[in-house]
């Protein structure tokens, strides 16, 4: 089974102070058993990367850019992310999926741009409200899914960490069942397997929606969830390192 990992999305929040008193906050904990990260909004990248260097935290990104370097202002390339030793992003966030129209294609190009560059992609996927109640859960994302496939070989999927975060559990203090999240990335599982086969070791399943040190444990006890992608809570330097601690003691 891969180690558990906690990745921490700060989305539009967070400033200088609130990293060191998090990098303070996590130096302190003993958190071998379980991998923590923490995605910060671009302009933080390269200070939070120092703060967090004497810490088994790892940063990455939010977002990026799927294209080259030229024309395109105030975007983010991965070669960017890559210079300043960003080896982490956040791909095909449901907030940028609907807020920004990011489409599956884009979502699979700036995939390949961070295996091109050596950045570990986070991929996001889940379901709308709507789409869970009328049945679809599953299909949505075996379907988001199979975009990936088609285009990552058995080797660059074994570099990504895929997210299930229903939409309708974002932010709502609403958290999928343990039981229903595993329904899911058993399904997702599966896919994967079924596709590429031993080809493509254990890939790591995270689920993400409203997380809090109270929910992880269980859902971490689930056999095809290996670690969660949580939010709001992560701006909260007590409620993250309880997290991670719980993640750590699931191992
Ligand atoms: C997220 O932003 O990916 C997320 C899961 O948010 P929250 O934990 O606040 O629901």
């Amino acid at each position: 089974m891969p180690r558990p990992l906690v990745a921490g999305n700060w989305k539009m929040n967070g400033s200088k102070s609130l990293l060191i008193e998090m990098a303070n906050a996590l130096r302190k904990e003993q958190l071998e058993a379980c991998d923590t990260w923490l995605l910060v909004p671009a302009v933080f990248v390269e200070f939070a990367i120092q703060q967090f260097d004497t810490t088994a935290v790892k940063v990455g990104a939010q977002n990026l850019s799927g294209q080259a370097p030229g024309a395109l202002t105030g975007e983010v390339s991965a070669a960017m992310l890559e210079d300043v030793d960003c080896r982490i992003s956040l791909v095909g966030h449901s907030e940028r999926r609907q807020i920004f129209g990011e489409t599956d294609d884009e979502v699979v190009t700036k995939t390949k741009a961070c295996i091109d560059h050596r950045i570990q992609p986070l991929v996001c996927v889940g379901e709308t409200l709507a789409e869970r109640q009328a049945g679809q859960a599953k299909q949505i994302v075996v379907d988001q899914i199979g975009r990936l496939m088609e285009k990552l070989t058995a080797a660059e999927m074994a570099a990504v960490v895929i997210a299930y975060e229903p939409i309708w559990a974002i932010g709502t203090g609403e958290v999928a069942s343990a039981y229903d999240a595993q329904e899911i990335h058993a399904e997702m599982r599966r896919t994967l397997s079924d596709y590429y086969g031993l080809e493509c070791p254990q890939i790591r399943l995270l689920y993400g929606g409203s997380v809090r040190a109270s929910t992880v444990k269980e859902l971490l006890a689930q056999p095809d969830i290996n670690g969660v992608l949580v939010g709001g809570a992560s701006l909260d330097k007590h409620e993250f390192v309880q997290i991670c601690n719980a993640a750590a003691i699931a191992d």
